[in-house]
């Protein structure tokens, strides 16, 4: 799998608010190229499945409803050096602590719900841009 490609999630909280376009933008102008896109809505197994590894964490109950609540864009992003640079791009986790000019200082509500996902290695983003989309969605 091509080393140069992330997944992201703009989550629940983000498409209820109106953000989709915000995010989009931001996404673009720090050049990224999107090779995959679609809105869809996880199922609670959707969300149990991709938030697996967070099973026994306290929060892991209430992060499945969040993000099974309401529809999210799912899409896989190119750009050189991708999950690194996306990470940064959309800031930390807890959007009281993201730096300026982040997607989740501008857009993120809370440590739960934070606007968008981004994934945390090359072999992750591989894996959960083949949980969302088929070889033939991916250009
Ligand atoms: P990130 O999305 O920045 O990689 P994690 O992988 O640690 O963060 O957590 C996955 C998601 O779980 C977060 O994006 C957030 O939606 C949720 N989450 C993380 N920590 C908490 C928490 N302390 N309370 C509630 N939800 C949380
Ligand atoms: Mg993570």
């Amino acid at each position: 799998m091509a080393t140069n490609r992330t997944f992201t999630m703009i989550k629940p909280d983000a498409v209820e608010a109106g953000h989709i376009g915000g995010i989009i933008n931001m996404i673009t102008e720090g050049g990224f190229k999107i090779v995959a896109m679609k809105l869809t809505q996880l199922t609670v197994r959707d969300a149990q499945k991709f938030y697996e590894v967070h099973k026994e964490r306290p929060f892991y109950g209430e992060l499945v409803e969040f993000m099974s609540r309401g529809p999210i864009v799912a899409a896989i992003l190119e750009k050189e050096n991708a999950v690194e640079d996306f990470r940064k791009l959309i800031g930390a986790t807890n959007p009281a602590e993201a730096a300026e000019g982040t997607i989740r200082k501008k857009y993120a509500k809370s440590i739960g719900e934070n606007a968008v996902h981004g994934s945390d290695s090359d072999e992750n983003a591989a894996i959960e841009s083949a949980f969302h989309f088929a070889g033939r969605e991916q250009f």
